[in-house]
C-alpha cells in the first residue's frame, strides 16, 4: 500500500456536526498510519457543487443528507448502484477529471445483514419500511443479493411505487403493500439517535401493518425510514404477527432503539445501524484508497462516538 500522504476527505451534509464518520476515519487513518484528514462541511444545496469539486481535489469524501440524491446526479462517473438508487454517499477525483461516485451504503446493508443473520444471502423474503435515499439502497441491495421478493411499506404509497420501479424495474419481485402508519417522529436528540430507550411498559405504540397486507412469514423486516429517532417515536411496525423475522433497524444513536429491544426480547435476531454506519465507511475507504478497512478498529470509533462502550 502506498502512503496517499496529506489527503484530505470531507462529509458534506446539513446538518452534520453530530456525525460519527470523522471519529469512524480518523481511527482507521490512523490504524493503518495514513497521513489524512476528515472533516465535516455544512454545504446547502446551492453549495453542494462547488464543495463536492474542491472537496474531490483533496480526495475526496462522504455525502449525507440532505444531499445524496443531488450529488448522484453532479457526477461524471456513477456507478452502477449510483444510477439504480439515485443516490450517492461517496465519491473521489475521477480519472481524468470530474467526480466518480459509489453508493457504499449498499455494501454497507449487506455487510449489516450477513453480520446480523449470517453468510450468503439468507433473507429470501423482506419486509422494507421507507421509500427515502436508505430504502433505495436497501432495495437495490436486496435484490443484487438475491431476495425471492420485497415487500415495501411508505407512508406515502406513490414514492414508494415510483422507487420501486427505478430500483426494480419492470418485472422485479418487489410489491408495494398498503401505506405505513406516520410516526410522530421526534427531532433527532444529541447525535441523531435514540438517547434514551423506554422500558417495555412505557414504550410507545407500534405502527400497525395496514390492513390486507399479506403478513407474509419475512425472513428479515428493515427500517429505512426516521422513525425511531427520538425516543418517544412508535416502533415502527408491530412485530406482532411477524414471527421470527430477524429485524434491521438503519437508525442509530447512543442506544439501541426500542424496536431493536423489542425484537430482542421477543428472541429475534436484531440490530440498528450502527453496524451498516461501519460498514459504509470501510467500503467508502477502500474506494478512496484501495486498502482493506481496519473494521474493528472502525466499530470501536464509532460505538466510543456514539457514547457507546465499544
Ligand atoms: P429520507 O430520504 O429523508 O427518507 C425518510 C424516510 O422516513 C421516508 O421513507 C419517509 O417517508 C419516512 N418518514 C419520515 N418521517 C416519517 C413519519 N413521521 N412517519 C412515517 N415515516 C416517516 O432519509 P434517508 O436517508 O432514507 O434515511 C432514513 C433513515 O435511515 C434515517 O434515520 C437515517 O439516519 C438512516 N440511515 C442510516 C444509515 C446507516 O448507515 N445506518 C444510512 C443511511 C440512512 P415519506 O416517503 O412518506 O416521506
Amino acid at each position: 500500500m502506498s502512503d496517499p500522504g496529506g489527503r484530505e476527505f470531507a462529509l458534506l451534509g446539513h446538518p452534520v456536526g453530530h456525525s460519527l464518520s470523522p471519529a469512524i476515519h480518523r481511527a482507521a487513518f490512523e490504524a493503518l498510519d495514513i497521513d489524512a484528514r476528515y472533516r465535516t462541511v455544512d454545504v446547502d444545496a446551492g453549495g453542494l457543487e462547488g464543495a463536492l469539486r474542491a472537496a474531490a481535489r483533496r480526495g475526496g469524501g462522504n455525502v449525507t443528507l440532505p444531499h445524496k440524491r443531488r450529488a448522484a446526479e453532479l457526477l461524471d462517473e456513477p456507478s452502477r448502484l449510483v444510477r439504480a438508487t439515485g443516490a450517492c454517499n461517496c465519491f473521489w477525483p475521477r480519472v481524468g477529471g470530474g467526480l466518480a461516485g459509489e453508493n457504499t451504503d449498499v455494501q454497507g446493508f449487506l455487510a449489516a445483514v450477513g453480520g446480523l443473520m449470517g453468510g450468503g444471502w439468507p433473507a429470501r423474503r423482506v419486509l422494507l419500511l421507507g421509500a427515502g435515499g436508505a430504502a433505495a439502497a436497501v432495495l437495490a441491495a436486496c435484490l443484487r443479493a438475491g431476495a425471492g421478493f420485497v415487500d415495501v411499506l411508505d407512508r406515502t404509497p406513490r414514492r414508494a411505487r415510483a422507487m420501486a420501479r427505478r430500483v426494480g424495474g419492470d418485472g422485479s419481485p418487489v410489491r408495494v403493500i398498503g401505506a405505513m402508519g406516520r410516526g410522530g417522529v421526534g427531532t433527532a436528540p444529541g447525535r441523531g439517535g435514540p438517547s434514551a430507550v423506554p422500558d417495555r411498559a412505557e414504550r410507545p405504540a407500534a405502527l400497525a401493518l395496514p390492513a390486507g397486507a399479506p403478513g407474509e412469514p419475512y425472513d428479515l423486516v428493515v427500517n429505512a425510514t426516521s422513525v425511531g429517532l427520538a425516543a418517544s417515536d412508535p416502533l415502527p411496525v408491530s412485530l406482532e404477527g411477524l414471527g421470527s423475522a430477524a429485524v434491521l433497524d438503519l437508525v442509530y444513536g447512543e442506544h439501541e432503539t426500542a424496536w431493536v429491544r423489542e425484537a430482542r426480547e421477543r428472541g429475534q435476531l436484531a440490530s440498528d445501524g450502527l453496524a451498516m454506519l461501519v460498514e459504509q465507511a470501510a467500503a467508502s475507504l477502500t474506494c478512496w484508497l484501495g486498502v482493506e478497512p481496519p473494521r474493528e478498529v472502525m466499530r470501536e470509533a464509532a460505538h466510543r462516538a456514539a457514547g457507546r462502550t465499544p
